[in-house]
């Protein structure tokens, strides 16, 4: 058992590590757009018969480190270790990690990329998906009105109900209009956005990082951190 001083001093470690991840996973969603003709990756894709994430489309440039994808609060839902969500106590996935290939998507993260708003005509997510399946709202970023405002990555995601088994990487508004104003991951519910004392890491597409209330975070008429728009709602 920790001493309450030594437990404190270890989840201020844990929350500097998870925040140093954001930063290098903004860096290298920049890096992806420069080879990428300014295009964001899509948070999800269909690549034939199967889907990926972000995550594959990141790799190289985060190093084809795993880690970067994970935040050492979280215990289980870990990339790294390669356990598809389809099969948590089966054999590890390690071949899929990073790989756009068929189970990517069955990997959990601790840190997942910002898709919010991500209903075609509504407030701009920074990480759309591609049609013809999906809302073809994929971004660039020209279209980036206020980059210091603009939430890429946090902790957590957004399956509040355990509904979608393989979007263990996605934050997203989970109750209600998606497109709405008044986006609050804590009313939400989201576990992940009150793992580091009641707050959560934000990685910002200026390549800042922060540590923030999630209910603090803004999404209301006359401004939105969730959206590419600076004036969204
Ligand atoms: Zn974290
Ligand atoms: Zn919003």
């Amino acid at each position: 058992m920790l001493l309450p001083a030594l437990s404190k001093a270890k989840g201020k470690t844990q929350q500097i590590y998870c925040l140093n991840s954001m930063r290098q996973l903004v860096q290298a969603t920049h890096m992806y757009s420069n080879d990428n003709q300014d295009g964001f990756p899509p948070i999800q894709a269909a690549m034939g018969s199967y889907e990926t994430t972000w995550r594959s489309y990141l790799y190289r440039y985060v190093g084809d480190n795993p880690n970067l994808y994970d935040c050492p609060v979280e215990k289980k839902e870990v990339y790294a270790l390669g356990k598809l969500t389809t099969n948590p106590t089966g054999p590890a996935a390690l071949q899929v990690r990073g790989k756009p290939v068929e189970f990517e998507i069955d990997l959990p993260s601790g840190i997942g990329a910002v898709n919010v708003h991500w209903i075609r005509g509504g407030a701009p997510p920074p990480f759309g998906r591609p049609a013809p399946i999906y809302e073809g709202n994929m971004c660039r970023w020209n279209a980036v009105e206020a980059p210091s405002k603009l939430v890429l990555f946090g902790d957590g995601n957004s399956d509040i109900y355990g509904a979608w088994q393989h979007d263990r990487w996605w934050i997203w508004k989970e109750v209600g209009d998606a497109n709405s104003a008044g986006f609050n991951r804590v009313a939400q519910g989201d576990r992940g956005a009150v793992r580091h004392s009641r707050r959560s890491n934000y990685g910002f597409a200026d390549g800042s990082a922060s540590l923030w209330n999630a209910a603090l975070i803004p999404c209301n008429t006359v401004q939105c951190f969730w959206s590419a728009k600076a004036d969204p709602h």
